[in-house]
């Protein structure tokens, strides 16, 4: 049976469903393919379920380490990990009904099954075939895990939103966000954690005096950082337990090994190769600026996309803007992927955008760049035994001092990034900065006064 569309998105994660909404609100016959439930990674095994735990993680916190010294009398008697995942699973499946209703609103076709292509036209899904003027790949990416023994002994972050029970020690192996978020959320439910990392610290690319500060506060609030830590192999240890065996001959007990070294797209299965769509070794997409592949009528977005940036609010926008392109005449829509903003709902969480100071130097030169920084305590561990660190930057070109770095890690950075990124993205100076009165007190306040 064959069934024609006017669009057809390959996938109902962010970048699809978007893209899918968009596409239909302008008057488009669209279908959205997905094999597994709408939201994709981020709404079923990323983003949301991540930040739900570490707002769990937070009250732990707050109870543990900060609650005595305000004056609380109470003790942290036990934690519940089934009624935290439960909460979670419950509020996931809200936003199900939520993404049903809307796609439903909008007569957007939702067809479950696994869709291939057939060729440049048509998806084949459980031997029915949809065509369509215009195809969507955003069929997003999956963990990776390591090529050693034992490697199957660990479970990845799909893994870790589907454990049923809290584990009393995890060794969560890996160096960028996910490793770093994961880590930062056991540590504080009271899990026995372990970072293990290959090089000299965790998220190498970010500013260096975040990772510091970063790296500082595991010191004291844990998780217990190892670093030049690769592993080599797994194997079974007593009761149950898992032994890490380290290249450096360090071996280490657990209960849980997390693997969160990276994520692969998952291409390799949708014909790719039947209709010509170039790939590249590791098999994310090749496209132009346009989100066009190397076939004239095939799109990609998200995290499958070759040079992408693996962040839910890129897909969704290139998606939207890619359908605005195809759908409503604006010939030139497409996403701009620079100064894009971002967090580690580490603990204390980091916000970001745009050039560290090393890259600002080397792209640059020394000479043309100049920092500000801003060291202090947040109020709210100020008056607390815990003290726990904020640290800011602002990484200025040339003489007109025009922001094109600013991090921060810290209590609550995570919710002052964004208006800062509308203000860099701009290109807002230091001193349009400067001109703005304080918020006071916050910690906010200390991107527009530092000297
Ligand atoms: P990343 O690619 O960010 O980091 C993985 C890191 O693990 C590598 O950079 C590398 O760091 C280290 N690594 C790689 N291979 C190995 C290995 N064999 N053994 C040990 N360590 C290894 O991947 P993530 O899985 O953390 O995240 C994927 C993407 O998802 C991110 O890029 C991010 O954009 C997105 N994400 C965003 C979040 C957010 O917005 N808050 C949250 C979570 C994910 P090194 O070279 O230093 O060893």
């Amino acid at each position: 049976m064959k069934h024609e569309f006017d669009y057809i998105c390959l996938g109902a994660g962010s970048g699809g469903i978007a893209s899918a909404n968009r596409a239909a609100k302008h008057g488009a016959k669209v279908a959205l393919i997905e094999a597994s439930d709408l939201g994709g990674t981020c709404v079923n095994v990323g983003c949301v379920p991540k930040k739900v735990m570490w707002h769990g993680a937070q009250i732990a916190e707050a109870i543990e380490l900060y609650a005595k010294d305000y004056g609380f009398d109470v003790e942290l008697k036990k934690f519940n990990w089934s009624t935290l995942i439960d909460s979670r699973q419950k509020y996931i499946e809200r936003i199900h009904q939520s993404y049903d209703k809307v796609l439903s609103n909008n007569n957007v076709t939702v067809i479950k099954g696994f869709g291939k292509f057939y060729d440049k036209n048509t998806i084949e899904v459980d031997g029915d075939l949809y065509t369509a003027k215009h195809i969507l790949i955003a069929v997003g990416g999956t963990p990776s895990t390591p090529n050693i023994p034992g490697a199957e002994l660990g479970i990845n972050s799909d893994g870790f939103f589907d454990l049923k029970k809290q584990p009393k020690r995890a060794a969560v192996v890996g160096a960028g966000y996910i490793a770093v978020e994961i880590a930062g959320v056991l540590n504080a439910l009271g899990t026995d954690t372990h970072l293990f990392v290959r090089k000299d610290k965790p998220l190498r690319t970010f500013d260096h005096s975040i990772v510091e500060t970063l790296v500082d506060t595991m010191q004291k609030e844990g998780p217990t950082l190892h670093t030049q830590s690769t592993p080599k192999k797994l194997s079974k240890g007593e009761d149950g337990s898992i032994l890490i065996h380290f290249e450096n001959g360090q071996i280490h007990e657990t209960d849980c090994v997390i693997w969160a070294i990276g994520r692969q797209p998952t291409t390799d299965k949708i014909n790719l190769d039947k209709v010509g769509v170039e790939t590249n070794r590791q098999g994310y997409v090749k496209v132009n600026e346009y989100q066009e592949t190397n076939v004239k009528n095939i799109y990609c977005v998200g995290d499958v996309m070759e040079n992408g940036i693996e962040l839910t609010p890129v897909a969704v926008k290139a998606g939207r803007l890619l359908s605005e392109r195809l759908f409503n005449n604006q010939k030139n829509a497409k996403l701009d992927y620079k100064l894009v903003p971002t967090v580690v709902f580490s603990h204390p969480p980091i916000g970001t955008i745009g050039l560290s100071e090393n890259e600002a130097i080397e792209t640059y030169g020394k000479e043309n760049i100049k920092c500000y920084q801003s060291n202090f305590t947040p109020m709210y561990s100020a008056v607390t035994s815990n003290r726990q660190p904020c640290r800011m930057k602002l990484v200025c070109l040339g003489p007109e001092e025009k922001v094109i770095g600013l991090h921060g890690i810290g209590f609550t950075v995570d919710e002052m990034i964004q208006g800062f990124a509308v203000a860099i993205k701009m290109g807002a100076t230091k001193a349009d900065l400067d001109n703005v009165v304080a918020i006071h007190p916050t910690g906010s306040e200390e991107f527009v006064t530092m000297t």
